[in-house]
């Protein structure tokens, strides 16, 4: 099966530049620069490569929203900040693959005609930032960047910034705000980064991913990128599966590929043969489906059609012995913990909402708080500054919506339900993948 951005991993210090040359990296800068920036970004364009860090927005459009006549420097900020529950796939590549990385930043400062970027990584994440810093070293001192990029006349300087820990961060402007050195709010959009981003300058923030695609859009030309995958959705991705399956891990397979087959072929199915509960397709803010709805490509637009979402890509695999009032209370722990508190529905609703469903595990549920629960994440949702606000409401309207009946059970008798008899199933036991 095709490898692209994983092909490296299990190579004996892939990591190295000198391991990482004799496999390929820098070989397509060359033919990069040899393009015009205009030509560069609309050969993106035609690769349908979408921006994986979760939004899907496609990338080379992203890049050619840059103002034309700003007299202002332009950025590149790369998001390595991957905090999404159920999501680990950007640290593969930095910890294995750093260089295809930097080879990545390094067409698209040429396409974006940037001569600084950025490398945000999430905190916790001590490996790859060595490994990101240690490669950045190793390129500069081979003349892959600096004052000149492998001779040509175009000068590229990347800094590592470390994150702190917090969740929001990963959103791109509070991002931003993070790597100016102030608190982690998001900011009001418009403007967008494009024309008001790092120190109010033009800035194209895109994923690590999504960057490390792009040498392999110029190696293979756009159109055969894109018929790696689905209809607009170019090239593969990188799949994080995790929770009750037999083999989890990250998979890099074909936009597109069903989430079938991804849970019973490449994850070998469901733990100990039993049987499938329900999916999180796409990182903990993505609704949820039940085992009728996984016949479906796991690519942007499809999933949207499904009223869900592609997002991070973060595959959780739920069993039937799983309880979905424990699993939600998991996810709304979560985001109430992690909302930055500037907008009231989010800061009082995502508390408000881990209250009740802990009351409700409590068997101390009272009637109304199902429809409470349904209320207050639609009154959130659409009243925020930023995304965090509709991807806490959505999992608890999924779950509560299609799961009704359990949260029901347990607040009418104050006793778990699952959809096992009580004798057999795993109540309380933690669950672990979310
Ligand atoms: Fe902060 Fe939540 Fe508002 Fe986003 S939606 S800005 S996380 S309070």
């Amino acid at each position: 099966m095709l490898k692209l951005v994983t092909k490296n991993v299990g190579i004996e210090n892939s990591h190295t530049l000198s391991v990482a040359r004799s496999h390929g990296a820098y070989s397509r800068l060359e033919a990069a620069f040899a393009m015009t920036p205009e030509a560069l970004t609309a050969e993106v364009i035609k690769s349908n490569l979408r921006g994986l860090g979760g939004a899907g927005f496609p990338a080379g459009r992203k890049w050619s929203f840059l103002p034309k006549d700003s007299p202002k420097p332009r950025y590149l900020v790369v998001n390595g900040d991957e905090g999404e529950p159920g999501t680990c796939k950007d640290k593969i590549i930095m910890i294995h693959d750093p260089h295809l990385l930097i080879e990545g930043i390094i067409i698209t400062c040429w396409a974006i005609q940037s001569h600084k970027a950025f490398i945000y990584i999430r905190g916790e994440y001590d490996l790859p930032v060595e490994h990101v810093e240690q490669a950045i070293v190793e390129a500069k001192a081979a003349g892959i960047l600096g004052e000149t990029v492998m001779g040509h006349d175009f000068a590229l300087d990347i800094v590592v910034h470390r994150g702190a820990g917090a969740y929001i961060c990963g959103e791109e402007t509070a991002l931003l705000e993070s790597l100016e050195g102030k608190r982690g709010w998001p900011r009001l959009k418009p403007p967008f980064p494009a024309v008001e981003g790092y120190m109010r300058c033009p800035t194209v923030v895109n994923n690590v991913e999504t960057l490390s695609y792009v040498p392999y859009v110029v190696e293979m030309g756009a159109q055969p990128f894109a018929d790696l995958g689905s209809e607009r959705n170019g090239g593969l991705r990188m799949y994080s599966i995790s929770g009750r399956v037999n083999r989890p891990g990250v998979y890099e397979l074909p936009m597109g590929t069903p989430l079938r087959e991804m849970i019973y072929d490449h994850a070998q199915g469901v733990t100990g043969g039993r049987a499938l509960k329900a999916v999180i397709p796409g990182g903990s803010s993505a609704p949820i489906l039940t085992p009728d709805e996984i016949d479906v490509p796991m690519d942007f637009d499809s999933l949207a059609k499904r009223g869900t979402m592609l997002g991070s890509a973060g595959v959780i695999v739920f069993d039937e012995t799983v309880s979905m009032v424990e699993a939600l209370k998991v996810i709304i722990r979560f985001y109430a913990h992690e909302s930055c508190g500037q907008c009231t529905p989010c800061r009082e609703g995502t508390a408000w909402l881990e209250k009740i469903v802990e009351r409700i595990l409590d068997l101390g549920g009272r009637p109304g708080d199902v429809d409470n629960m349904l209320r207050i994440s639609r009154n959130i949702m659409g009243n925020t500054i930023c995304p965090f606000g509709d991807g806490a409401a959505l999992p608890v309207v999924s779950c509560v919506t299609k799961f009704r009946p359990e949260f029901e059970a347990w607040v009418r008798r104050g006793q778990p339900v699952t959809t096992l008899p009580v004798r057999e199933a795993h109540i309380g036991e933690p669950v672990a993948a979310v």
